[in-house]
């Protein structure tokens, strides 16, 4: 837990989230700021920045649960794609220091640019229920 870290208030329950799936080494819950519906970020429990200075062991776990989420995901909402991306740096679009995966389904044709926009907070509440693993 670092004090300066909101991802870790996360993880120690400090701060609410819409939770979708929870381990001992990891943490899954909804982008507040969603690129598209459905869109989750999963995180080790442990802090570390980013990619290069996470350690094998927790890496290995995380992306373990990113395919097992994201297969879930797309099973619950019936996307047709998703990816799954991760932002290294202030140059990269970083802006939580807490090294996370978003996993962003995708529909066919749909118009997605990238761009956060506003949760609804019963939405998201309703979406991460359906969502829960
Ligand atoms: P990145 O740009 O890769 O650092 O992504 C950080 C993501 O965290 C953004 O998409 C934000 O919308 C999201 N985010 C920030 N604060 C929270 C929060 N309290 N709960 C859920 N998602 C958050
Ligand atoms: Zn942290």
């Amino acid at each position: 837990m670092r004090n300066d870290c909101i991802f870790c208030a996360i993880a120690d329950g400090e701060i609410p989230s819409f939770k979708v799936y929870e381990d001992d080494l990891v943490l899954a819950y909804l982008d507040i700021n969603p690129f598209a519906k459905g869109h989750v970020l999963v995180i080790p429990k442990l802090h570390s920045q980013g990619l290069l200075d996470t350690d094998d062991e927790t890496l290995s776990a995380v992306v373990v649960r990113v395919k097992r989420i994201a297969a879930h995901v797309k099973e619950v909402l019936g996307c047709d794609g998703f990816h799954v991306l991760q932002n290294n740096g202030e140059a990269a679009g970083q802006t939580v220091r807490h090294v996370h995966f978003h996993i962003v389904p995708r529909w066919t044709g749909d118009p997605l640019n990238f761009v956060n926009h506003k949760g609804d907070m019963d939405e998201l509440a309703a979406l991460a229920e359906r969502l829960r693993m």
